[in-house]
């Protein structure tokens, strides 16, 4: 007899059934979650079990039925191109384990100050030419607490970018609820902040900052009405029950995030995780499938780490749900895709730039807008 790899949560009741039953009994919990999502929409009661049985349902089941939410929930030919770009390099106070821009490992990387308006524009505007349509900043501080000067040259960063007709991201470590105003009236579409892993596994790779702090920070981004981007990393070590973890949490956030970055490690030599095992393609269909059926509406960014996949391994993702990438020369500061690689790879699959989304923006400025004064 065929063997189904998990009882699906929602099935247990009829298990004697199950057994007994012709062919179609064997769902698996891919399928019968996929359906209900389809069916009801978005959820936000999560169990962990529902999702770790998504998550353990036998991979083609989950890559097809990702696939059928996919389509369901998306344009399915649509991706979203990302440029990301290090505004401010290196030195970073924090320790957390994969990054070769803390100052606490020896990776050879220097730190660099803020890049001045010019080069941020000029790379915008290059990363415009090439198809970009989302302009993603990248600072490595812990938080932006104290840097007055520099946060506010962001904000005219943020400003002149969203004037390219570009949508904008910004990744600066933790913030305050003013600062998150303060960004949404500059224009920024959407900050990012990763969870990186569950709450068990991720004192294990950070300890300068807590989980509730990363949870705070993605608040005061959602209450400004900033469009949230979070997700995490796999490959740090975790078990797949810290995968299932990071996705539950994100999951069952009062509103899911708009982007759900999905990463494999990329170990960098001089950081703790430097002897990390390559995440195989596997994990990241796995991820994705289970990201896609969970938070259907959510962009599902196949991030860093994509360098190491071949075309056909990325085709999976896409079919399995994944539906936004970083595109550029580096992600940060480790190496990504060729751009005529990228190029080629859309015209054999037949993908489509997604085209900036600016829904609500007047609105929600000019509410923000109030909230800052209001605020002081
Ligand atoms: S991931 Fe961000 S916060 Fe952590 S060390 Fe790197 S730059 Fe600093």
């Amino acid at each position: 007899m065929m063997l189904i790899r998990t009882i699906c949560p929602n099935r247990r009741p009829l298990l004697s059934m199950i057994l007994n039953l012709h062919s179609s009994s064997y769902s698996s919990c891919a399928e019968i979650q996929a359906e209900r999502t389809i069916r009801d929409g978005p959820r936000h009661d999560w169990t962990r079990d529902e999702i770790k049985s998504i998550y353990d349902s036998p991979l083609l089941d989950l890559l097809f039925h990702g696939a059928q939410v996919h389509r369901h929930a998306h344009n399915f030919r649509e991706v979203q191109q990302c440029t990301l770009l290090s505004i401010k390099t290196g030195g970073c106070s924090e320790d957390c384990s994969y990054c070769p821009q803390s100052s606490r490992y020896n990776t050879g990387l220097k730190a660099q100050k803020l890049m001045n308006k010019e080069a941020v524009l000029e790379a915008a505007q290059k990363a415009k030419e090439a198809g970009s349509t989302r302009f993603c900043m990248g600072a490595a501080w812990r938080d932006t607490i104290g840097r007055k000067t520099n946060f506010n040259q962001i904000l005219e960063y943020v400003k002149e970018i969203r004037e390219m007709g570009m949508e904008v991201c910004c990744t600066l470590g933790m913030l305050e609820k003013q600062q998150a105003l303060e960004l949404k009236k500059a224009g920024l579409t959407a900050y990012n902040h990763n969870l990186d892993t569950s709450r068990e596994y991720y004192p294990n790779i950070i300890t300068t900052r807590s989980y509730d702090e990363r949870l705070e920070t993605l608040a005061y981004v959602r209450e400004a009405g900033i469009n949230v981007c979070s997700g995490g990393i796999i490959g740090l070590g975790e078990a797949e029950e810290d995968r299932v973890g990071l996705l539950h949490t994100l999951a069952t956030l009062p509103a899911h995030p708009e982007s759900v970055p999905i990463n494999a490690l990329v170990s960098v030599k001089g950081t703790p995780l430097e002897d990390q095992k390559p995440v195989e393609i596997w994990e990241m269909i796995r991820m994705i499938g289970t990201a896609r059926i969970v938070m259907p509406k959510a962009m599902v960014r196949l991030s860093a780490g994509r360098v190491r996949f071949s075309m056909p391994e990325q085709t999976l993702c896409f079919l399995a749900g994944a539906n936004s990438i970083f595109t550029g020369e580096k992600l940060l500061t480790t190496p990504n895709n060729d751009f005529d690689a990228d190029q080629q790879m859309f015209k054999v699959l037949g993908l489509l730039p997604k085209a900036p989304s600016f829904s609500d923006d007047d609105f929600e400025a000019e509410n923000c807008a109030k909230a800052v004064s209001s605020s002081g």
